[in-house]
């Protein structure tokens, strides 16, 4: 029995064929500390040492001599033995072998997984419904799908280099070439809108071609892996949303010519009948001059209405901003009623104006509002056409701080039903309407941070009501 505290060593030493031989193995020096570190030296045979934990030590039975100890070596033993089977040469070699083997096994096995690998992806490729290819790293190509072989014509071999060029749209081919080259070069992935032409019937197809470079882990360009997919379908509907724009631009001319028309027929019939009432009062005998003069003034304010407009128009199709002033309701309505008077009296309808002083101002476009309040009294005039009837022009202030103008007519009230589509543009119920003044008139309102509206009234009639905000940097002056 040895006795042991942690920090002494024991020391065996070791007399056998095999110099590895370690005695604690098959020994029961059980105690010995799972992470003991061993020392080794060859200056006896071969020398073991470990630090033990305290504890009492059983050495093997074989061991024939005990050397004395001394420098913290509790006691040295000196062991015989022959090697166990798996220290033998013939066991080493054996095992080494089946290592090998395991290792040569398992190669295999991934060999083979990897060539199933392999085969599912290209027949993935195959069979994919796009064209793909791949490249050299210089931009050879190398390979094309059974895709591109059915769509072209052109197999492996003839695509191969640069002969997939030829499938290519020739007016594409060298946009196409220029930026495969910068790709090429910088190694950017390729995106391209190109034509191939198809080879069964000789038509060309649209296709997204996009390739991408494989690098190795320095960054290296390996190959060049790309793909092109049909859209054809896609390139189809942007034609026939192209196709849309064009329309709903000459529908857009058509809009502008309506509104054209509409805005200048006014001052346009206004101009002519004071020109025709000037040339009567000129004719009398002796001619009333007064009277000429008033209406040729009539002819100027219609005239320069007239080009106001066209200016407006103008500058809407520039779309320059329109103009931003203080307005005085008022003066609008005063102006637009002289206006139009004549031409209600021709109705057999008679404007009434009831305006509210002090109405706080506006920030607007002066024309404009001019614009939609002849819309709105133009409308109600045309209504009252046989019947005759009042058109009732009132300005209010309203809770909101601003101002509202209401256009009253006695016609037959609004259309039934169809009240929420009036200010649609293109609505009317007119036959030689062109549904475009109030809808206009919505915009401009609108434009202007204002509500537009039309109600039946409790009698006859309807009621178009439009709000303005008030001019808030301008408060003061409108006091
Ligand atoms: P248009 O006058 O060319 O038809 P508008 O946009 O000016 O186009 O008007 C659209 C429709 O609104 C008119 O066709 C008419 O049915 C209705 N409407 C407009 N003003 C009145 C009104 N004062 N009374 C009744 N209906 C009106």
């Amino acid at each position: 029995m040895i006795g042991a505290r942690p920090g002494q060593r024991i020391v065996l030493f070791a007399f056998s064929g095999i110099w590895w031989v370690q005695p604690f193995v098959n020994q029961p020096f059980t105690r010995v500390q799972p992470d003991s570190t061993w020392s080794n030296s060859t200056h006896f045979g071969t020398k073991y040492a470990a630090l033990l934990v305290e504890g009492n030590y059983q050495p093997p039975a074989n061991i024939n001599a005990l050397p004395p100890a001394g420098n913290g070596v509790v006691a040295v033993a000196v062991v015989n033995g022959s090697p166990e089977f798996w220290q033998t040469w013939w066991f080493l070699l054996l095992a080494t072998l089946a290592a090998a083997g395991m290792v040569a096994a398992y190669f295999f096995q991934r060999m083979v997984l990897l060539g199933s690998e392999e085969k599912r992806f290209r027949e993935a490729i195959e069979t994919m419904p796009a064209m793909a290819f791949s490249a050299r790293s210089d931009g050879h190509w190398t390979f094309v799908n059974r895709g591109w072989v059915e769509f072209t014509g052109l197999n492996v071999a003839q695509s191969a280099g640069v002969g997939w060029q030829t499938a290519v749209h020739p007016d594409d081919l060298s946009h196409l070439l220029n930026k495969w080259l910068r790709s090429l070069a910088s190694g950017e992935p390729l995106e391209h809108e190109l034509r191939i032409r198809r080879v069964v019937d000789g038509a060309h197809h649209w296709f997204l071609m996009r390739s991408q470079a494989l690098r190795d882990m320095h960054g290296k360009i390996l190959r060049w892996y790309g793909a092109a997919t049909d859209i054809e379908d896609r390139k189809r509907a942007e034609q026939l949303q192209a196709a849309l724009a064009h329309a709903n631009r000459v529908n857009t001319m058509g809009e502008l010519v309506a509104s054209i028309s509409h805005e200048l027929a006014q001052p346009l019939m206004a101009s002519t009948m004071n020109a025709k009432a000037s040339l009567r009062w000129l004719q009398h005998e002796p001619p009333d001059l007064a009277k000429a003069r008033e209406g040729t003034k009539k002819i100027i304010e219609a005239g320069t209405l007239a080009s106001e407009i066209i200016d407006r128009l103008r500058s809407l199709y520039k779309k320059a901003p329109p103009k931003r002033e203080l307005v005085v309701i008022n003066e609008v309505v005063v102006e637009m009623t002289g206006m139009l008077k004549s031409e209600a009296r021709r109705h057999g309808v008679s404007i009434r104006i009831d305006l509210k002083d002090d109405l706080p101002m506006t920030v607007a476009d002066r024309v404009q509002l001019q614009q939609v309040l002849m819309n709105l009294m133009l409308n109600g005039i045309e209504v009252m056409n046989e019947t005759g009837g009042v058109l009732t022009v009132k300005s209010q202030s309203n809770a909101l701080g601003g101002f509202e103008v209401t256009i009253n007519d006695t016609g037959p009230g609004l259309p039934p039903g169809k009240a929420d589509q009036l200010f649609e543009a293109f609505f009317t119920t007119k036959p030689q309407g062109s549904g475009m003044g109030l809808s206009i008139s919505k915009s401009i309102i609108e434009a202007h941070g204002g509500h537009i509206w039309a109600t039946n009234n409790e009698g006859r009639g309807a009621t178009f009501h439009f709000t303005m905000p008030p001019a808030v940097e301008d408060q003061s002056a409108t006091k």
